[in-house]
């Protein structure tokens, strides 16, 4: 039996890195993956990518009219959602000093006002002991330099986590934190680094890591797949690190 037999599911950002990863580990469990992102290219690639039982749809998790489209296009097509990954997320490099409101404003209203409205507006789909996952960071419990602000919305993720189990008690939906450490992605480049920057920036971390090693995708993916399945079905409100250990000591 696959761990995700019949479930339909929601990854937001799927076309790239952690969520495209996902989705297809998901559809792999047997489950029904619609996938979004911002660029129509990326998300057609995405969908031939992953191969069957996808929908990609074009939205911005920052504008909540794209959040309406979404779950309405869920709704005529499913019915209701089973599990939601919310997964977008950007990060830019600033140093304290130098923080404009744009970049304060962009990094908040993706990665918190979007994963917000992307759970709420989620809400009427969800049945009882749906799955709800958030995905956080290490940089909310870890300082890195010039990326205080992203750090502060992953912050803001995990916060969600804990309250939102209490908002949705009644109606025993679970919300948990997943937490990677170093995982390449293309999301690495949009950082503004170039190929050579992000090798120089793995190889200082790998050695801070106690496995020695950043992580890929797919082992990020596979907890993802666990905290979506009944596998987790008693794991509620907690942040699951996949760092392999680089924020436990
Ligand atoms: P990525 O750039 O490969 O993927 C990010 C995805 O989010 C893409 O699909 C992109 O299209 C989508 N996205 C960005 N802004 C969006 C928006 N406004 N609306 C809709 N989609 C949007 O990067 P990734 O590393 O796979 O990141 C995925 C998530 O994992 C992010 O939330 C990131 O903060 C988190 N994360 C990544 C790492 C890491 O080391 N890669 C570590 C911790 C947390």
């Amino acid at each position: 039996m696959r761990k995700l037999e019949g479930k339909i599911a929601l990854v937001t950002g799927g076309n790239s890195g952690i969520g495209l990863a996902t989705a297809k580990q998901f559809v792999a469990e047997g489950a029904y993956v619609f996938i979004t992102g911002r660029r129509q290219t990326e998300l057609d690639a995405a969908v031939e990518n992953i191969g069957k039982n996808v929908t990609g749809i074009q939205s911005d998790v920052s504008k909540l009219e794209d959040l309406d489209r979404v779950f309405d296009k869920i709704k005529q097509e499913q019915g209701h959602l089973d599990v939601v990954f919310a997964n977008a997320g950007i990060g830019e490099i600033a140093p304290l000093g130098a923080i404009t409101e744009e970049h304060f404003d962009k990094i908040f209203n993706i990665n918190v006002k979007g994963l917000l409205f992307t759970v709420q507006k989620a809400l009427p789909l969800l049945p009882e002991n749906a799955s709800i996952i958030l995905n956080a960071s290490t940089a909310s419990t870890v300082g890195t330099p010039a990326f205080s602000v992203y750090s502060a919305t992953k912050a803001a993720v995990r916060s969600f986590a804990r309250n939102w189990i209490l908002d949705l008690k009644e109606r025993k939906i679970r919300v948990n934190a997943i937490s990677p450490g170093v995982v390449p992605t293309p999301g690495y480049n949009l950082l503004g680094l170039n190929d050579e920057q992000v090798q120089e920036f793995v190889d200082s971390q790998a050695v801070t890591i106690p496995l020695g090693r950043v992580g890929t995708p797919d082992e990020i993916a596979r907890a993802v797949v666990f905290l979506a399945s009944e596998d987790s079905s008693f794991v509620n409100g907690i942040e699951l690190f996949v760092d392999g250990g680089m924020a436990q000591i």
